[in-house]
């Protein structure tokens, strides 16, 4: 129908295991490539500028998107974080599906400039969970705790708009769910549209 690769967006609450489901995802599978985005928060202990993130100044981010290189942007915690363009381009163009591991306001960027995008949302079984995950990261101050508990409550009004919730406590379970999807989604008939024109159109001269 078509070669090109899909675009999927993983989100989910801080500490809900995302970055796990994203690696078994990478791992297990040779179809999926990981968009790296660029922000303009500091890098954390063992990042690599490249790897994690593109790490750049708030003018550099600025200066990005007025040259429309990327895809989607949001501020997140006080920092800007962007999908830079080209690289998501030439992937799916390849016939990779493209992972974006991005916030909420991003994904709904995405989806609405491009419909067919498979949205996954991760969370814990559990709020409670997700608070000692949180606090047992051990990486960040209470005072970002907090913060990212205080956006996980607001993140929470915005997951129902997702194409699937993906409840991590099982990996396995989690990315055979969400495998199944992204095939599915290949189907759609959003997906599909120039084969539906072409077959309308050629069932229209019959
Ligand atoms: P962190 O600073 O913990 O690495 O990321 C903070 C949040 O920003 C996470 O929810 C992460 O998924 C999100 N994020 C990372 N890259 C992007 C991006 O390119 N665009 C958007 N909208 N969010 C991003």
């Amino acid at each position: 129908m078509t070669k090109k690769g899909a675009l999927i967006v993983i989100s989910g609450f801080s500490g809900a295991g995302k970055g796990t489901i994203v690696k078994k995802l990478l791992s297990d599978y040779d179809r999926f490539s990981l968009s790296i985005s660029m922000t303009t928060r500091a890098p954390r202990e063992g990042e690599v500028n490249g790897r994690e993130y593109f790490f750049v100044s708030k003018e550099e981010f600025e200066k990005t998107i007025a040259e429309d290189g990327l895809l989607e942007h949001a501020s997140y915690l006080g920092n800007y974080y962007g999908t830079p363009k080209a690289y998501v381009e030439s992937e799916m163009a390849k016939g990779k599906d493209v992972i974006l591991e991005i916030e909420v306001q991003g994904a709904l960027q995405i989806k609405e400039e491009f419909p067919e995008t498979v949205l996954l949302f991760v969370t814990p079984p559990s709020a409670e969970v997700l608070k000692e995950r949180l606090v047992g990261r051990g990486t960040e101050s209470m005072d970002v705790v907090e913060k990212r508990l205080r956006r996980a409550k607001e993140e929470a009004e915005i997951m129902d708009r997702y194409d699937m919730i993906l409840v991590n406590d099982d990996l396995e379970e989690a990315v055979k769910n969400a495998v199944a999807l992204i095939d599915a989604a290949k189907t759609s008939p959003q997906r599909c549209k120039d084969f539906v024109a072409r077959i309308r159109e050629e069932l229209g001269s019959l």
